[in-house]
């Protein structure tokens, strides 16, 4: 088998398991350089994405490339032997259209004017993603009035719905309509200056700002624009002074007249420690939110992008994997590209009985997923030497009180499992406590990368 066409296929199913901006952060650019005595070795373009994928993702790469091809026993890692632009300095030039930048920026470079360069056919924005169009998005009752919105905010920005807030579950097309509207409003007035970011971007030059103690390029970077984008607002709760931050922020854009766009996985209500003149500057604009696609639209979605493929699939094919995969488009677009994968790897037809086949594996997993509740108290109990009664028991000791969060994570996690169950599971304990631990442990994975190694261990033992 062909390493361009492995990593293909690798690639279509690390997707399924890593959001769209680690996805694009983190994989962009990578490749096999060779496969030697079992050994593959993965070629990333910068010594960030070495450090993070050997770190974060070496498991699941080398559990995907093992199942490719079985004399796979190890990976390891490299960097391109080309010369990269140094990263950090600029690290969003490196990549064009990167979606997430999660570089911090080592030091505080004055932000200079925005490129006045003005292309003729496609603007160019390296915080866009030229990929998110208008066009390429397909439209059902479940995000029309998203749709609808911010195709107005083109018209007018900075006058007709400002603040645009959009929420809704992950991958649902929030950041693709986000993207769309930067695009399209570059398309029609190249001169604007566009600014998108992650809110972890937003966050991480804040705290860059303050402990240089050079707040003006900051300033610079997000005040003088005509429109700024905030993506998964929801990761700034609890994050009182950068919430401050962007309140001032919103206020001069506002008073300004430039247009504020923002998105998150939840209402602004429901993002826990919002602080309150923040939340009403935010909800004060236009609110609104993607549901999950129905049937339809689920069916539409792939037959649009199946048509960009170039393979040519069954529509019972497609049928197929829009019953069965209903929870959010990422999913959707996840298991196409892996038929599609799969069908020019060996060179067979995107038929239902094929693409059954490839797939059987994803989808099987809804069902296996359904763990034994036990089990899974067992097996963390397990892993960090603790015994059932220990877990479940009254014992407040840190070291027993956060396998036990982790419990209580993974049951909220793997099973689904309702708050109130889950604290009868433990004892009777209220269902405040079940909610508190799955918040503390959700919190404590973003930064904790031994945790998120901890986290992988149990649930391979948890499937295995
Ligand atoms: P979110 O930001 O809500 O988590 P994304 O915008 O990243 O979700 O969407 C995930 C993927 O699904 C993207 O590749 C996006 O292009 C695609 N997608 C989502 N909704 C639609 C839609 N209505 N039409 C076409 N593609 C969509
Ligand atoms: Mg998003």
């Amino acid at each position: 088998m062909d390493q361009n066409q492995m990593w293909k296929v690798a690639l279509g199913q690390l997707e399924l398991k890593v959001s769209q901006g680690n996805f694009l952060t983190w994989f962009r650019d990578t490749r096999i350089k060779e496969i030697k005595k079992g050994i593959a070795v993965i070629e990333t373009p910068s010594a960030f994405a070495h450090e993070w994928l050997s770190r974060k993702y070496r498991n699941p790469i080398l559990t995907i490339l093992k199942d490719l091809d079985s004399s796979v026993e190890d990976v390891s890692f490299c960097i391109h032997s080309q010369p990269q632009e140094s990263i950090g300095i600029t690290p969003e030039r490196r990549t064009p259209n990167i979606v997430a930048q999660k570089v911090p920026r080592p030091t505080p470079v004055p932000v200079t004017k925005k490129v006045a360069a003005t292309p003729i056919t496609a603007p160019v924005n390296k915080t866009l993603n030229s990929r998110y169009t208008f066009d390429s998005f397909v439209t059902g009752s479940n995000n029309e009035v998203a749709y609808a919105a911010s195709r107005a905010v083109v018209g007018k920005p900075g006058e007709l719905y400002n603040p645009l807030f959009i929420y809704g579950g992950v991958g649902l097309g929030k950041t693709h309509l986000l993207h769309a509207i930067g695009n399209e409003i570059l398309i029609r007035t190249p001169s604007r200056r566009v600014l998108y970011v992650s809110s972890e971007t937003f966050i991480n030059d804040f705290v860059q700002s303050i402990r240089e103690r050079n707040t003006q390029w900051f300033k610079d970077k997000y005040r003088d624009v005509d429109v700024l984008m905030i993506d998964d607002l929801q990761f700034l709760a609890g994050k009182a002074k950068t919430q401050e931050e962007l309140f001032h922020t919103y206020n001069t854009l506002h008073s300004e007249g430039k247009q504020l766009i923002m998105s998150s996985d939840r209402s602004p209500k429901a993002i826990p420690t919002l602080e309150e003149r923040l939340r009403s500057r935010l909800t004060g604009g236009m609110l609104v939110d993607i549901q999950q696609p129905s049937y339809e639209t689920r069916l539409a979605i792939l037959q649009e992008k199946a048509v960009a493929t170039g393979v040519v699939f069954d529509q019972d094919a497609l049928a197929f994997i829009a019953k069965n995969i209903q929870k959010n488009v990422r999913e959707l677009e996840g298991a196409l590209k892996r038929v599609v994968a799969h069908c020019e790897l060996n060179k067979e037809k995107a038929s239902l009985a094929y693409t059954e086949r490839v797939l059987e594996s994803i989808l099987d997993q809804p069902q296996q997923r359904a763990v034994d509740s036990g089990k899974i108290i067992e097996v963390v109990g397990l892993y960090y030497n603790l015994s059932q009664s220990e877990m479940c028991g009254k014992s407040r000791k840190q070291e027993i009180v956060r396998p036990r969060q982790i419990a209580m994570y993974l049951l909220r996690q793997e099973n689904r499992t309702s708050f109130p169950s889950i604290g009868d599971l433990f004892g009777g304990r209220d269902h405040t406590t079940a909610m508190y631990a799955c918040e503390k442990i959700g919190k404590l994975l973003e930064h904790d990368e031994g945790l998120v190694q901890d986290l992988n261990f149990i649930k391979e033992r948890l499937y295995a």
